[in-house]
């Protein structure tokens, strides 16, 4: 199978949460952009054999995606997110995000049983 069809492996509550965010703010989000010629190749679904992040990375489940927003940067989307989080939850599956990376936000959608939402170190 071609990782063109890794669309296969998206858990759905994540695609509907990065809609909802693009949205939200109005403005095009990239994710994976190397079918078109750039250089994300990792920000999507991650093969199992892959060996960037974690090994047991939300990105292998299909349930994680790091987003770069046009023109908004990760820090203002992710100050709305933990600011809206009821909003969120109510609207999405979202139950994570990762603190202090630069140039995207990562989001994701696993199961933690918490009611807050969970702030992870990449
Ligand atoms: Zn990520």
């Amino acid at each position: 199978m071609s990782l063109r069809n890794s669309t296969l492996f998206l858990d759905v509550r994540l695609v509907k949460l990065v809609q909802y965010i693009r949205d939200r703010f109005g403005k095009p989000i990239t994710v994976n952009d190397w079918m078109n010629g750039g250089t994300f190749i990792n920000s999507g679904f991650r093969s199992p054999l892959c060996d960037v992040g974690a090994h047991f990375s939300q990105h292998k489940f299909g349930r994680a995606a790091d987003l770069k927003l046009d023109g908004i940067t990760p820090e203002e989307v992710r100050r709305d997110i933990i600011a809206n989080f009821n909003l969120y939850r109510e609207k999405t599956a979202i139950t994570t995000i990762e603190a202090q990376t630069p140039t995207w936000l990562h989001v994701d959608v696993r199961f933690t049983n918490m009611e807050h939402l969970l702030i992870v170190n990449p």
